[in-house]
């Protein structure tokens, strides 16, 4: 009698064994699919974070090379003299420049007195973002539309916030930092 149950409960602990084995092994199956799938997601947040970050940035340069265009074609209708930014409400501008021009007066810094400025110097800074461009991945910046006298051409740049610090005393900036 001893023996008939000795046989079988030996039997089945080798049996709970290999159950809590396979058990153990399914646990850590659904935790590494559950860490690679929380991990898929965190990356997927932050390719979305970075890309909206760039469209900004992208969307932001369009209008300042819209803004600039239109200086451009201010100033070479009245040479040799520089253009101011124009008015907004012009009623021969188009949805697309007064949408520009609009954005750049209230959320961009523009340089009442770059055209003073030209005078005396190569380059002057015209207009700039408002505040720097933040990035995720990369560094901040600003878009910044420089008068070339030489050339008498209004050219947009995009400066990282380290080149912007060390240019905007220069360009006629320096009221654009810390806004
Ligand atoms: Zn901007």
């Amino acid at each position: 009698m001893p023996d008939a149950d000795a046989h079988p409960s030996r039997l089945s602990s080798t049996a709970e064994h290999v159950d809590l084995h396979t058990l153990r092994q399914r646990q850590w199956r659904v935790l590494r699919s559950g860490a690679l799938t929380i991990a898929v997601v965190i990356v997927l947040i932050l390719i979305a974070y970075a890309n909206r970050d760039e469209v900004t940035i992208r969307a932001c340069g369009e209008r300042m090379k819209i803004a600039a265009a239109i200086l451009q074609q201010r100033a070479e209708r009245n040479l040799p003299r520089t253009a101011a930014l124009p008015d907004p409400l012009d009623p021969n501008a188009s949805s697309e420049q007064t949408e520009a021009v609009t954005r750049l007066r209230e959320h961009g810094y523009y340089n009442v007195l770059y055209a003073n400025q030209a005078i005396f110097k190569p380059q002057a800074g015209v207009a700039c973002c408002g505040a720097p461009h933040t990035r995720l991945f990369g560094h901040s910046g600003r878009w910044v539309i420089v008068y070339e006298g030489s050339r008498r051409t209004y050219e947009v740049e995009w400066m990282s916030e380290l080149e912007f610090e060390q240019r905007a005393a220069d360009l006629g900036l320096r009221a654009a930092r810390g806004q």
